[in-house]
């Protein structure tokens, strides 16, 4: 089996003077991810080691740079899933760890749970000897900047987050054409406190199953929440699509029928490959067969060696 690993890094707007940063990081992530698979790791490591990075690299809406919620603290949802065995764990509400992919990687093969959320997460953090970091090292000047400006008289936070997504994901096969998704985010700007995304929601923040494919979204988190999207992704590969033709389907079933934009990166079994999205931008990389393939904007699809 051909290994493959495709990341993103949030769906949206990107504006100029962080679009190289932006693809960078997804490009860095591609390689870090694809050289476990390469040497014999698993696709539940692989994603975990994209995301990972992602999360540490404080351009992105996830761990270290995560948005800030109406108080101005970081809470931030993450979910891994092993196409496998359809195991899956997830954190919500998470605060002071710097990885919440590698916590709930810990729900998944620690707990008979799929899910634990805020003070609980961090109960089960701090049992695992997962070390705690205060929230400041979180929080990027950025983040604050448009944390005060979204509590603006005549804001909109909702449109705002439109804008500028950037939540990350990867979704992997192995040399053993096992399959797996990851996705981390901080949320939605300026949400309210307690709020939950689609992220940690199984078939909404990813989705994976050897027998069909895996996805990993980002988007509006409450229009992928309505429509299941990673399941939909799927459902619609079942029906026989290609993973192009069945993201496409999803997302514009999401634009249509809830006005919500967004993006997939998404595998099937035999290792075809897609970045697909209905936002203006995406950051996309994909790494397969010592070519790394990465993209911004709709119609991109840059190669260079890895
Ligand atoms: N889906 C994420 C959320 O709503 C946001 C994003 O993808 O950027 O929490």
């Amino acid at each position: 089996m051909l290994p493959v690993v495709v990341v993103h890094g949030g769906a949206g707007f990107i504006p100029r003077d962080r679009a190289e940063i932006s693809c960078a990081g997804v490009r860095e992530a591609a390689r870090g991810s694809y050289a476990v698979l390469k040497s014999g790791g698993s696709a539940v490591d692989a994603v975990v080691e994209a995301v990972t990075m992602l999360e540490n690299n404080p351009a992105y809406n996830a761990g270290k740079g995560s948005v800030l919620n109406v108080k101005g603290g970081v809470e931030m949802d993450a979910l891994v899933m092993d196409g496998r065995t359809l195991d899956s764990g997830a954190v919500s509400a998470v605060r002071g760890v710097a990885n919440p992919t590698q916590l709930a990687r810990m729900v998944m093969e620690k707990t008979s749970h799929l899910c634990l959320t805020a003070e609980g997460a961090l109960n089960f953090a701090r049992a695992m000897g997962v070390p705690e970091v205060p929230e400041e090292s979180l929080i990027t000047d950025y983040a604050r900047m448009r944390w005060k400006k979204n509590l603006e008289p005549g804001a909109n936070p909702v449109e705002s987050q439109m804008g500028k997504m950037g939540t990350v994901g990867a979704v992997a096969v192995d040399v053993e054409g096992n399959l797996a998704c990851a996705t981390s985010t901080g949320g939605i700007i300026n949400k309210m406190e307690g709020r939950v995304g689609d992220t940690p929601c199984i078939g909404c923040g990813g989705y994976a199953d050897n027998q069909i494919g895996a996805v990993s979204p980002t988007g509006h988190g409450e229009a992928i929440m309505k429509v299941t999207l990673s399941r939909l992704v799927l459902f619609h590969m079942e029906q026989g699509k290609s993973p192009k033709e069945a993201s496409d389907l999803a997302l514009d079933y999401m634009k249509e029928r809830v006005k919500g934009l967004g993006g997939v990166v998404v595998v099937d079994p035999k290792g075809t490959w897609t970045a697909r999205f209905s936002s203006l931008q995406m950051a996309w990389a994909a790494a397969q067969q010592e070519q790394l393939h990465y993209g911004l904007y709709h119609g991109e699809d840059f190669t260079e060696p890895i």
